[in-house]
């Protein structure tokens, strides 16, 4: 019983979060949860073949310059990777609190077919597209 007091607590059943059932969240915990896995996985297996290519000694100038190269391709290969898990860990947070499937600008709900293809997803697609738009704008 206590339990339950607690989930009405920290889903309130307004409009917005009505199209989302305690079903369908669980779904995207787990889908949530999976890709999680799957990004830490990849980045400690990245990694890992650092500090093998760092082991390759001596290096000439030509190979510090493909080392440099290198590491700084997996350098911007873990930023996303490390920005795409700030949004899932953000997006579990969201989950958590019954916040998750709302828009954050417009508080209206997220289509489900969104929130499939971008689990993750923070705003709606109009409010995305605002956003892009006002940033093309501005470069
Ligand atoms: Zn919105």
């Amino acid at each position: 019983m206590r339990k339950l007091c607690y989930f009405v607590q920290t889903v309130p059943n307004t409009e917005e979060n009505a199209s989302h059932s305690a079903t369908g969240l669980e779904h995207y915990r787990r889908v949530l949860e999976k890709k999680i896995e799957e990004v830490r996985a990849g980045l400690s297996a990245r990694r890992a073949s650092e500090v093998v290519l760092r082991l390759d000694e001596p290096l000439d100038f030509g190979d510090w310059c493909q080392k440099s190269h290198d590491e700084w391709l997996f350098m911007n290969q873990n930023r996303l990777e490390l920005a795409l898990l700030r949004n899932l860990e953000a997006a579990l947070v969201r989950l958590a609190s019954g916040a998750y499937g709302t828009c954050q600008s417009c508080h209206r709900a997220i289509c489900e077919k969104r929130l499939e293809a971008v689990p993750w997803a923070e705003f709606c697609v109009r409010c995305e597209e605002q956003a892009a738009s006002a940033a093309a704008g501005e470069a």
